[in-house]
């Protein structure tokens, strides 16, 4: 199933894909489930549910309403770097045999079809595809063969990042924060309408129509059951808890020329069975 949060007018809402088309509920409707955060704490049985109860709700025109992120209310959103050793070597960076894990705050997110900021302080604005994993399942200290069964879903992420800002620590956050940066969506699809971990899926991000990033999902170094072991042996990961799992290689920065996005641009991510995230640029 795939569902997406909206705003209609100042009503929030969320709608679910159907076989024609999607529909949905605003959030002060009677039957309205809850917000996406609420029912993947609550598990597959009540996401489940809830995409019947809102597949009974109006037609939503995806033209016509403002996507937002899917997940903005999280204890955690991880975010992996160095998980593609082409986009390691092009750093260039050693390959790390430990994934490179950094924090990204929701302050930094956008929907779908809303614009990515290049902010006032720095014109290195680059694009990154990825994947992102959402936990179904507190997960602490599990394996790689039982990692997959705490994940409910996935969606996609455009992990914009600022690259002299990014360089300026070796942790990375600043770069990778600025407000507006982080394209998120269109939506969460349900871990059972894909293969697992996205084994066989393909990632591909295009600039102003061109192709600039394009993997499979397989190149990953760290596959998603990997990064939910590993990260699970440091802290408890939580119901809602977002993995953005690393982009391929292909990143404005490593081109010569380099290849910054400006104001007047649009960046997709596209991951086959999943869908495409597209968002313009405009400076901030
Ligand atoms: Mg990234």
């Amino acid at each position: 199933m795939k569902f997406f949060a909206y705003m209609d007018g100042k009503a929030q809402g969320l709608a679910v894909e159907t076989p024609d088309g999607f529909r949905g509920l605003n959030a002060k409707a009677d039957r309205f489930p809850g917000r996406l955060e609420k029912l993947i704490a609550q598990g597959g049985d009540a996401l489940a549910e809830a995409g019947k109860v809102l597949a009974k709700g109006r037609e939503i025109d995806p033209a016509q309403v403002k996507f937002l992120p899917p997940i903005r209310k999280a204890g955690k959103f991880i975010a992996v770097g160095l998980n593609y050793r082409a986009h390691t070597a092009e750093g260039p960076y050693e390959q790390p045999d430990y994934p490179t894990l950094f924090a990204r705050f929701a302050s930094s997110f956008v929907g779908h079809g809303q614009p990515i900021l290049r902010p006032k302080a720095s014109v290195q604005l680059d694009y990154e595809g990825e994947l992102v994993a959402v936990i179904g399942k507190r997960a602490k200290d599990v394996s790689v063969d039982q990692a997959l069964d705490h994940v409910i879903g996935y969606s996609i992420f455009n992990d914009a990042s600022v690259r002299d800002y990014q360089r300026r620590t070796p942790q990375w956050t600043p770069g990778k924060n600025f407000d507006g940066t982080g394209g998120f969506g269109p939506w969460f699809v349900s871990a059972d309408a894909l293969p697992p971990g996205c084994k066989g899926l393909t990632l591909e991000t295009r600039l102003n129509g061109q192709s600039v990033q394009k993997a499979p999902i397989d190149d990953m170094v760290f596959p998603v059951a990997d990064l939910v072991s590993i990260i699970s042996a440091v802290m408890t990961l939580e119901p809602g808890d977002v993995i953005i799992t690393g982009t391929p290689s292909g990143v404005g920065h490593a081109r010569k020329p380099q290849l910054w996005m400006k104001d007047g641009d649009t960046c997709e991510v596209e991951i086959s069975g999943i869908g495409i995230l597209s968002n313009p640029i405009k400076d901030a």
